[in-house]
């Protein structure tokens, strides 16, 4: 196409109503006709990356291939279309705010009063124009962060409402809100959706569609209603129900013509017809998978957002091996000696999942322990795979003491340690190993196995490594170090080879798990735990 086009997609009425999966969706869609797309997301938040954010506040922090740490919608955008993103796909309000004030500094804008409006708000316009005038793509669509209303987000409607206004017919609005359904009155309500539109109205910006979500299907009437109410077409109007899989709402999407709708609001008259035969192979695949296998989440965030990217790669792994993944979270703070049987003795694999901090660690210690004991398929990232390195040292090397430096500072059995340059480190944010990283995996191993390669690259997240002064020890012991970085040497792959499957990965391999190409790690593992359920 001639000129990239703009789809902006902002929330209304109540937060957490998938604005994420609804970009995801229309993204997919238009990949499936053959365009080139990517999908960014602003967030008016003033942290400059949500890297330093606690999960309970924004959930899992996920993290790009060039190292940097966002929001977890950017892993639904990769999931759903395979399509990486970088640094440039998500920016918040402090990015915007560093950057003008750079240049203030810089003395770029000498002699003037640096404002909102117009400072502020042509930067947000830069970022959202940033991706699209690389040329490489037919279609960017931008989700904004929030709801409408909020204070925080209004510089990012104020730039929606310019750059709606300035490209004319390359731009359309979604707007996503919500239609609930009053019980007692037996109705469905679109009143919330009517104000959410006038907000948006007030600001200058007129949707071209609406998506409503809605436990209960909407009628045509309700659909005209809100249509004529708010200044939309009636095929304009389109409900987002519930589904049993957040992977169906594509289909669904389409099967309402979202994506033919968006392309005439764009001026695009001929464009070609979606494939979405694979996409449709995975969801069958996935109904057919009705056969459960348990899985543990060893963690301390009890919360599903928290391990998001890892929750969803299960899944997807068990849906290509024909199995519906039933994770079960263990609370690695109340596991212990005691109760750790009784917890994991009916699984069929153990995930030891990843973290910061002392909080919880002893459990996730005991778990590896009884994991590597039992020869139970084990799977540890990051931490997880920190805390099988430090059980070994404490249960097989007979280091009792064996620790990271970052929960025991003197230990003089600092199995996993701190790197040179990440010692003198005075921010925390951005600065821990972050992105994609080479590594070089043993062909003689599981892993290998899995991968049916020797150069991988996966991405990382930590600050802290295997500490390669006791690697003979643990390699005379039975821990393999089978995966190594080629520069600086440092070991991101560890299996016990006399075990089934007992592997930790010093970076996280759920971040690169997509719908259409499920992780060769998780795929394994899946693999192996069917194994000790058939056994
Ligand atoms: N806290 C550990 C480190 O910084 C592990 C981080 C993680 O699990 N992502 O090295």
């Amino acid at each position: 196409m001639a000129k990239t086009k703009y789809i902006f997609v902002t929330g209304g009425v109540a937060s957490s109503l998938g604005k994420g999966i609804i970009s995801s969706s229309i993204g997919k869609l238009l990949q499936a006709r053959g365009y080139h797309i990517t999908i960014q997301k602003f967030d008016p938040y003033i942290n400059i990356d949500p890297g330093t954010l606690n999960p309970y506040e924004h959930g899992e922090c996920y993290v790009t291939i060039d190292g940097q740490e966002t929001d977890l919608d950017l892993g639904h955008y990769e999931r759903f279309t395979g399509i990486q993103t970088t640094k440039a796909n998500n920016i918040t309000t402090g990015r915007i705010y560093q950057s003008v004030i750079e240049k203030e500094r810089r003395g770029d804008y000498l002699g003037k009063t640096i404002q909102v409006v117009p400072h502020i708000t042509d930067e947000i316009k830069r970022n959202m124009l940033i991706l699209g005038k690389k040329g490489n793509y037919d279609f960017i669509i931008t989700e904004i962060g929030g709801t409408v209303g909020d204070i925080e987000g209004l510089p990012f409607l104020e730039a929606i409402r310019q750059l709606k206004w300035e490209l004319g017919k390359d731009a359309v609005c979604v707007h996503l809100t919500y239609v609930p359904y009053l019980a007692a009155a037996g109705e469905l309500k679109t009143k919330p959706t009517q104000h959410s539109v006038k907000e948006l109205q007030s600001l200058g910006i007129q949707p071209d569609v609406l998506v409503l979500r809605a436990e209960h299907e909407l009628s045509q009437n309700l659909r005209n209603k809100v249509a004529a109410f708010c200044n939309v077409d009636c095929d304009c109007v389109v409900q987002s129900l519930d589904l049993p899989s957040i992977y169906e709402v594509p289909i669904k999407m389409h099967e309402q013509e979202l994506d033919t709708v968006i392309l005439r609001k764009l001026n695009v008259e001929v464009a070609p017809a979606p494939d979405l035969a694979p996409w449709k192979n995975f969801l069958s695949k996935r109904y057919n998978a009705t056969k459960e296998l348990h899985i543990a989440l060893v963690g301390k965030y009890d919360l599903q957002d928290a391990y998001k990217s890892i929750l969803e790669a299960l899944s997807q792994a068990g849906t290509y091996n024909d199995r519906k993944v039933k994770t079960h979270f263990v609370n690695s703070e109340k596991l212990t000696d005691d109760n750790v049987e009784e917890l994991l003795k009916d699984m069929s694999g153990v995930v030891i999942c990843p973290g910061f901090g002392q909080r919880g660690i002893e459990g996730k210690i005991i778990a590896a322990r009884y994991c590597r004991e039992n020869n139970k398929p084990t799977f540890g990232i990051c931490l997880g795979m920190q805390m099988m390195v430090i059980e070994f040292a404490r249960n097989v090397l007979g280091y009792e003491d064996a620790n990271s430096r970052e929960m025991d500072e003197k230990t003089p059995h600092n199995v996993i340690d701190i790197m040179e340059e990440q010692k003198n480190i005075t921010h925390m944010g951005g600065t821990m190993r972050l992105g994609g990283y080479e590594c070089i995996v043993d062909k003689d191993s599981r892993t290998y196995e899995a991968y049916n390669s020797t150069k991988i690259i996966e991405r990382h997240r930590h600050r802290y490594e295997f500490n390669n002064d006791f690697k003979q020890e643990f390699i005379d012991n039975g821990m393999a170090c089978v995966g190594i970085n080629p520069e600086s040497d440092l070991v991101e792959i560890v299996e016990v080879p006399s075990n089934t499957w007992y592997i930790g990965t010093q970076f996280h391999p759920e971040y690169s798990s997509t719908v259409l190409n499920p992780h060769p790690l998780f795929l394994s593992f899946i693999q192996a735990s069917i194994g000790v359920e058939e056994d």
